[in-house]
């Protein structure tokens, strides 16, 4: 099989991309998917907890720049930088499934529904290809649906609007696999431990703006924790995880500024056994917020804090 660059820019990484029989990529070029490997038999079991980083990815897809009027520079703002890397170290060390997309989240957002789709974006005159369905909610209206408008407020990324054969495009071959192994090792986590614990990271901010639910201005705690108003997560959960941020010292808040979204919809099902929680953690814990430069002592200190997290939430979810 012959192999294309898949890759415009990436942080030194790159990715192959396998022309296949639906699409241009295999589904493994998507994403990368973190199980627990140890010769050590209680690590090697695993335990109940998956973390997903959905807006970590860096790697631009083959003509993903397509049609983009924005610098690669602006686009990078939207993304969760190194979230990715702030968790991975507590996963491999705690016998964590992770799952983590390696595209960006302006070229099609794993946080939004398929449907999520910005009418001023996508060109709908002539019909949408079979298998797409049209059902824009606020975020769309907000330039920020399924694939983004606004790179930032008043900032168009596209020059254009899309085609619903791109969009089609984005949605089979990064937004479906996305789902389809999340929910796999949903339901694979479920089947081996009875409860699933999904812990959805983000970024944020330090401070809102215009553009954020708690309006300019406003300082935001360490963490946010999101479970839709107490709807995707039992209680306990959600308290032990509060407890071992509490513990190391971190400021805590939760459902305010940010309750969750689609991820959160579909995955969050207490009655079922599977729990969902979104985490955002503040930039200004480890980076430069508006270089997006590394801050190399706080991102080691936060990676140990996240590890310390986790141990602690694996102890306190034992003893319920
Ligand atoms: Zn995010």
């Amino acid at each position: 099989m012959r192999a294309m660059t898949g890759v415009l820019e990436g942080q030194g990484l790159s990715f192959r991309a396998f022309p296949c029989a639906q699409s241009s990529y295999c589904t493994d070029s998507v994403y990368k998917l973190l199980r627990p490997t140890c010769n050590d038999e209680a690590m090697s079991r695993g335990c109940p907890i998956l973390i997903s980083s959905p807006h970590s990815g860096t790697l631009v897809p083959l003509n993903g720049m397509q049609h983009v009027d924005v610098s690669r520079d602006i686009l990078t703002q939207t993304e969760d930088s190194y979230v990715d890397e702030l968790w991975h170290g507590a996963a491999s060390t705690s016998g964590v499934t992770m799952l983590s997309a390696l595209f960006p989240r302006w070229y099609i957002d794993p946080n939004r529904a398929e449907d999520d789709l910005d009418p001023d974006l996508i060109d709908v005159s002539a019909g949408l290809p079979p298998g797409m369905s049209f059902a824009p909610s606020t975020k769309s209206q907000m330039g920020v649906g399924l694939i983004r408008r606004l790179a930032a407020p008043k900032t168009l990324i596209y020059k254009q609007l899309l085609l619903g054969e791109e969009v089609l495009h984005r949605i089979e071959t990064f937004h479906r696999p996305y789902h389809n192994v999340l929910r796999s090792e949903m339901l694979r986590l479920h089947q081996k431990h009875g409860q699933v614990l999904l812990l959805d990271v983000h970024s944020m901010k330090s401070v809102g703006n215009e553009t954020t639910p708690d309006g300019p201005g406003t300082v935001r705690p360490d963490v946010v924790l999101g479970d839709l108003d107490g709807v995707s997560c039992a209680p306990q959960y959600e308290q032990c995880l509060k407890s071992a941020f509490l513990d190391i010292g971190y400021s805590v808040k939760i459902n305010n500024p940010y309750k969750g979204a689609h991820i959160m919809k579909l995955y969050g099902k207490p009655k079922q056994g599977w729990h969902a929680l979104q985490v955002e953690l503040n930039r200004g814990l480890y980076r430069v917020e508006k270089t997006r430069e590394k801050i190399p002592d706080k991102i080691s200190t936060v990676k140990s804090d996240l590890s310390t997290v986790i141990q602690a939430l694996l102890t306190n979810m034992k003893a319920l």
